[in-house]
């Protein structure tokens, strides 16, 4: 089990579910964030078909979670594991892959508040360049008009982001 912190977070949500926390938990690895000889390692890539370009799994690494931050990162890469693990069979597009964890990431740290906190995900924003085509300026663009709605019913939020990535497409071409 991931600590009850993390796991009353996602039931808070209604993204809980028994089995696939279940999973989830028993493929993820631990590495000390603050180590910065390991702490690359942190991430949940999916593996996604050469041939068929479908999703058919994916990897979890999270930090030791001993505080807000490391706690916030386990939460963002979990929800990258609830993410593949609902899509898994479905076409990989690389582009949507960062909204859904980026606004569970900006959930945790409205209910979570700590100055720390706030300005750690600040600067991570920071990083991102919003002009630029990636992942990360797509859900930094799009994360706002996700806030208030509810994230329980997957299939909906999914149709959203298409939509809104095929917008992104014909705009960046
Ligand atoms: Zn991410």
């Amino acid at each position: 089990m991931f600590n009850k912190k993390i796991e009353d977070f996602f039931k808070k949500h209604n993204l809980w579910n028994k089995e696939m926390f279940s999973y989830i938990y028993s493929i993820s690895n631990e590495v000390d964030y603050y180590d910065k000889n390991i702490n690359f390692a942190v991430g949940c890539p999916p593996k996604v078909n050469n041939h068929t370009g479908k999703i058919e799994g994916f990897q979890l690494t999270i930090p030791y979670c001993v505080d807000g931050i490391t706690t916030m990162i386990a939460v963002h890469e979990i929800a990258h594991a609830i993410y593949w693990y609902k899509k898994i069979g479905q076409t990989y597009d690389e582009i949507q892959e960062e909204l859904f964890p980026m606004i569970v990431e900006r959930l945790y740290v409205e209910e979570n508040k700590t100055s720390t906190l706030e300005s750690y995900e600040k600067f991570l924003d920071s990083t991102i360049d919003s002009k630029e085509d990636s992942s990360y300026s797509f859900a930094l663009v799009n994360r706002e008009s996700f806030m208030k709605t509810n994230l329980d019913d997957f299939k909906l939020f999914d149709k959203s982001a298409r939509k809104l990535a095929r917008k992104w497409r014909r705009k960046n071409r």
